[in-house]
C-alpha cells in the first residue's frame, strides 16, 4: 500500500519571497512553493498538504499554533502514516520540543523541516530537506512499523530528536545542533538509522494521547557577572509566576552572593519551582561538583541535566499545563519522558 504523508506548510523562509518594496523576506503560499518543487511527484507516496493561513515568520509562533498543530496531527492520524511540518528555523527547537511532549505514545513520524535559503532560490537548501524529511516520515521497518516514530528536525542531512535540538547558526545550512544526544539518521547515498537512539515504543498499537493544555506563566533568567539584585526579584516577582528557568554557568554554578541566595530561597518558598538548565551548549548540570551548585540543591532548586532551554520551556508549560502539584512536578522535572534528558 502506498505511503501517506501529510506535508504541513506553517511559514518560515523556506515559502518566502523578496517584497520588492523594502526587499524583506515575507511569506508567500503553499501552492507556490508546491510548483517549486515538482520533484515530489515523483514519489510512490500519497503526499497531501495542508496550509496555516496566513503563513508565518516562525518568530511569531505562539502556544495556541502548537495547540492547532497537535489538534490536527490528532484528527488525521489515523489516516497518515507521517507528518511532515514546513516551519520557520528561528523556533523551530521549541515547536519540536513542544510537540514531543504534547503527543503521547507517538508511533509515527514528525518531522519538521525548513530552510535558510527561501525554496525558489537556485542554492536553496529547502529541496534536499523538504524531500529527505518526506522519504523519512514515510520510512518503515519490515514489519510495517515507522523507522523513526519521533518528533525530529531534520535539516541538512541530519535527523534529530526535535526536544535535543538548539538553533546555533543563523547563516549556515547546517542550522541546528544536539550536542547532546547522537543524531537519529543521517542522509547521505543512502539514509542511515541509528536505530539503537531512536526511542521505540514498548509495545506498539496505542491510542495517540494529546495534551493541549499549556501554562506559560515560566520566565527564564540567565545568569551573568554583576546580574543585580533588581533585575532578579524584578523576573522572580513577575505576577502569577509559577517557574524559573535559571540558566547557570557550566555544570549548574551560580554566584553565592547572599542576596541572591535570599531571593531563590524565597521564591522556592513561595511555590516557584527553579530548574538548572546550563548556559553550556553540551554537557550537564551536577549541582554536587562545586560548592556553588551543591548551595543551589540544598536551597531545592532542580536539576535540568543535559536538557536544552527550548526542551525545558516546553516541558515546564507541559507539566504546569495539568492538575499537578508542585511536588510531582518536581519529580517529572527530573525524568525522562521524551527522551529530553540523558536519565533513565
Ligand atoms: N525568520 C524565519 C523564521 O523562523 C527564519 C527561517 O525560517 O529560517 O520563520
Amino acid at each position: 500500500m502506498k505511503s501517506k504523508i501529510l506535508l504541513i506548510y506553517t511559514g518560515g523562509t523556506i515559502g518566502m519571497k523578496q517584497d520588492p518594496e523594502n526587499g524583506a523576506l515575507v511569506p508567500f503560499n503553499f501552492d507556490q512553493i508546491l510548483e517549486e518543487v515538482p520533484e515530489l511527484k515523483k514519489f510512490a507516496y500519497q503526499i497531501d498538504t495542508f496550509s496555516f493561513h496566513p503563513p508565518i515568520d516562525s518568530s511569531e509562533i505562539e502556544t495556541g499554533f502548537w495547540q492547532e498543530i497537535a489538534i490536527l496531527i490528532g484528527s488525521k492520524y489515523d489516516s497518515y502514516d507521517g507528518f511532515v511540518i514546513l516551519h520557520g528555523t528561528d523556533t523551530m527547537s521549541f515547536s519540536a520540543s513542544a510537540l514531543s511532549f504534547m503527543l503521547e505514545n507517538l508511533e509515527k513520524p514528525v518531522i519538521f523541516t525548513g530552510s535558510q535559503l527561501p525554496i525558489g532560490m537556485l542554492r536553496t537548501d529547502g529541496k534536499e530537506n523538504l524531500i529527505s524529511s518526506i522519504e523519512i516520515a514515510a520510512a518503515k521497518d519490515d514489519q510495517g512499523r515507522a523507522m523513526v516514530p519521533e518528533v525530529c528536525i531534520y535539516f541538512e542531512s541530519q535527523l534529530y530528536r526535535g526536544n535535543r535540538t538548539t538553533k546555533h547558526n543563523a547563516e549556515n545550512f547546517r542550522a541546528f545542533r544536539s550536542s547532546n544526544y547522537p543524531c537519529l539518521a543521517e542522509a547521505g547515498v543512502h539514509i542511515k538509522y541509528n536505530t539503537s537512539f531512536i526511542n521505540y515504543p514498548k509495545t506498539w498499537g496505542n491510542n495517540l494521547n494529546i495534551n493541549t493544555s499549556l501554562d506559560t506563566n515560566v520566565a527564564i533568567l540567565k545568569i551573568f557577572p554583576g546580574v543585580s539584585q533588581q533585575v532578579v526579584s524584578g523576573v522572580l516577582n513577575s505576577k502569577g509566576l509559577r517557574a524559573l528557568i535559571l540558566e547557570t554557568y557550566g555544570s549548574g554554578n551560580a554566584p553565592t552572593k547572599p542576596w541572591l541566595m535570599d531571593i531563590l530561597k524565597d521564591a522556592i518558598a513561595n511555590g516557584i519551582i527553579i530548574l538548572n538548565i546550563t548556559q553550556c551548549q553540551a554537557g550537564s548540570v551536577d549541582m554536587d561538583a562545586y560548592s556553588t551548585g551543591i548551595l543551589l540543591k540544598k536551597m531545592g532548586v532542580v536539576s535540568g541535566f543535559d536538557c536544552t532551554t527550548e526542551a525545558a520551556v516546553a516541558k515546564l508549560f507541559f507539566l504546569l499545563g495539568h492538575n499537578y502539584d508542585n511536588q510531582q512536578i518536581k519529580d517529572l522535572l527530573r525524568k525522562n519522558l521524551r527522551g529530553e534528558i540523558s536519565i533513565n
